[in-house]
């Protein structure tokens, strides 16, 4: 067992004083580290470090950013195998769950070292204000400050520390508060970022429960939330206060519509890998189903089938097991009554239904059917290795159903028709949406990613994920001119009808309805 202390905290705190968290291992139940829970005093120490040494970060340039993103790239590749160890130590995930997040993690700091000078480059911008004439307007970037990144325990690279890469890219320095579930991944990035030569103080990590993460949110320029909705409300309330900009990535209940011409074998797989991987928390997993009544039937025979051959269990090296364990033991709870609620209510679990018996916090993958939108199963995020199907009558009940919901994070549409499959996956209220795939769009860095309604605020990847890390300047610059422009005092009866005049030549002649 070992105590892990951020740097910036053992300055501050000492090591082995102040409070502790525990770090366990949920397929296991061993406890792997301790790590220091920050006070707000503490936190505010960060700030002003990371506020001092902004500066000479942005000085470096895109290409001096680059070369120490690029280097961590390589490092991430270099040092897989002790990355895999310790996210495996602070999650349970087995070892293909977690090489998923490496690779997003080799492609993000390639990416961002390469896109991040494009999408923030000066534009130029033309007006056609006629008192514009002679003067030159450019919209420029400029990065925020100091970033705070607050993250869930799910993925803790890819869904903490990613957001940290184009924060940094931009000329940020940056306070990632990671979940208190899962703090190491992100400590390990820093000693590695430091390795790259990122310069002290840059990227900080801020380790601790809910309330470092409302101080975190005190401290920034820019809040980057991502977590449940209730807690998103809390942190969007909090930056309030200080008039602090938030993007919130949140919860999310994504429903799969499975029409009856689509290959069932292809959707099968598609719904069970997307619901299942991750031990379904993934936030744009595979929540629920809806299948068209013709291939109902031998929809859930194939699903039921191929669940039923998962092989669950703790990391024993790769391909030992396809299911790993529930990272958090509460969420394992809520798993549990939303089935019991399903069952309570007349659905059937096919197979699974209950906690693997044993060590660790294991949830038995389940298939449920006969359920309907009574059951929180079908309305509440569940976050778990279930999958509910129900029987629709044709796409547009399925629709209707799909939208039926208070979160819009993504959807997903199976069908051989290509063109009507986007027709409908258009008409779903959610911010991603894909046809015959599921999740692969987060690999698109390009392609931006948030939700709708309850499910966020903001997108993170694409031009917009790097530039809500900074804040606009417009800028106009006067190179010819008059001495005494036109409108400028005195002002005198024959200048303003003349301007009246013109005002009517200029707006007065479109076309009207
Ligand atoms: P959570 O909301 O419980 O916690 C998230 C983070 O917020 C943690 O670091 C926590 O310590 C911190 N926190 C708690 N109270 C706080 C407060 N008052 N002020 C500031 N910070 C506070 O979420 P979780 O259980 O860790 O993660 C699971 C949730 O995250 C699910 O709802 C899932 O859908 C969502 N999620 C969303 C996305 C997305 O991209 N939309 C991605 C991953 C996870």
């Amino acid at each position: 067992m070992a105590t892990v202390e951020s740097k910036a905290a053992q300055g501050t705190n000492g090591r082995g004083a102040g409070a502790q968290i525990e770090v366990e291992n949920p397929a296991t139940g061993e406890v792997v580290a301790h790590v220091p829970d920050l006070d707000d005093e503490q936190v505010a120490e960060l700030a002003r470090r990371g506020r001092a040494a902004q500066p000479g970060w942005q000085a470096m340039g895109y290409e001096g950013r680059g070369r120490v993103l690029r280097r961590a790239q390589k490092w991430l590749l270099d040092n897989s195998e002790r990355l895999v160890e310790t996210m495996i130590s602070e999650t349970g995930k087995v070892v293909e769950d977690v090489t998923l997040e490496i690779s997003y993690g080799g492609g993000a700091f390639g990416f961002w070292a390469k896109h991040a000078e494009s999408y923030l480059a000066d534009e130029k911008v033309k007006s056609s204000s006629v008192f514009i004439k002679g003067k030159r307007l450019t919209l420029r970037y400029e990065p925020l400050g100091l970033v705070g990144i607050i993250g869930p325990w799910n993925y803790p690279f890819v869904n903490s520390f990613g957001d940290a890469i184009p924060a940094l890219a931009a000329g940020n320095s940056v306070i990632l508060k990671p979940s208190e579930i899962t703090p190491l991944t992100s400590l390990l990035m820093a000693e590695a970022l430091t390795q790259c030569g990122l310069p002290e103080d840059v990227f900080q990590v801020a380790t601790g429960r809910g309330a470092t993460g409302a101080a975190v949110v005190d401290q920034v320029d820019m809040i980057m939330f991502t977590g449940s909705t209730a807690t998103g409300k809390k942190v969007m309330e909090r930056a309030a206060q200080t008039l602090t900009p938030v993007s919130l990535e949140l919860g999310g209940k994504d429903p799969m519509i499975v029409l009856s011409d689509a290959d069932l074998e292809r959707a099968a797989n598609l719904a069970v890998f997307y619901s299942m991987q991750n031990s379904g928390q993934t936030c744009i997993s595979v929540e629920r189903v809806y299948v068209e009544e013709p291939v109902y039937d031998e929809f859930v025979d194939k699903v039921t089938e191929k669940v039923r051959a998962l092989r669950q269990g703790p990391a024993e090296g790769p391909g030992s097991n396809d299911v790993g364990a529930m990272i958090f033991p509460k969420q394992a709870e809520i798993v549990e009554s939303h089935v019991q609620d399903a069952l309570a209510k007349g659905a059937r679990a096919l197979t699974g239904g209950r906690r693997r018996p044993g060590a660790g916090t294991f949830y038995e993958p389940t298939v449920l059917v006969d359920v309907d939108h009574t059951m929180k199963a079908m309305t509440e995020e569940t976050f778990g290795p279930t999958l509910p199907i129900m029987k629709v009558a044709d796409a547009e009940e399925a629709l209707r159903l799909a939208n039926d919901s208070a979160y819009g994070l993504s959807g997903s549409v199976v069908t051989k028709d290509v063109a009507r499959g986007e027709q409908i996956a258009r008409r779903m209220q959610a911010g991603t949406v894909c046809v015959n795939d599921a999740i692969m769009n987060y690999m698109a860095l390009e392609l931006p990613m948030g939700g709708w309604k309850a499910s966020g605020l903001g997108t993170r990847h694409g031009q917009g994920g790097i530039r809500k890390y900074t804040r606009t300047q417009s800028i106009l610059i006067s190179r010819m001119h008059l001495k005494r422009d036109i409108h400028m005092f005195p002002y005198s009866a024959t200048v303003t009808k003349v301007l009246g005049r013109a005002l009517k030549l200029l707006y007065g002649r479109g076309k009207r309805d």
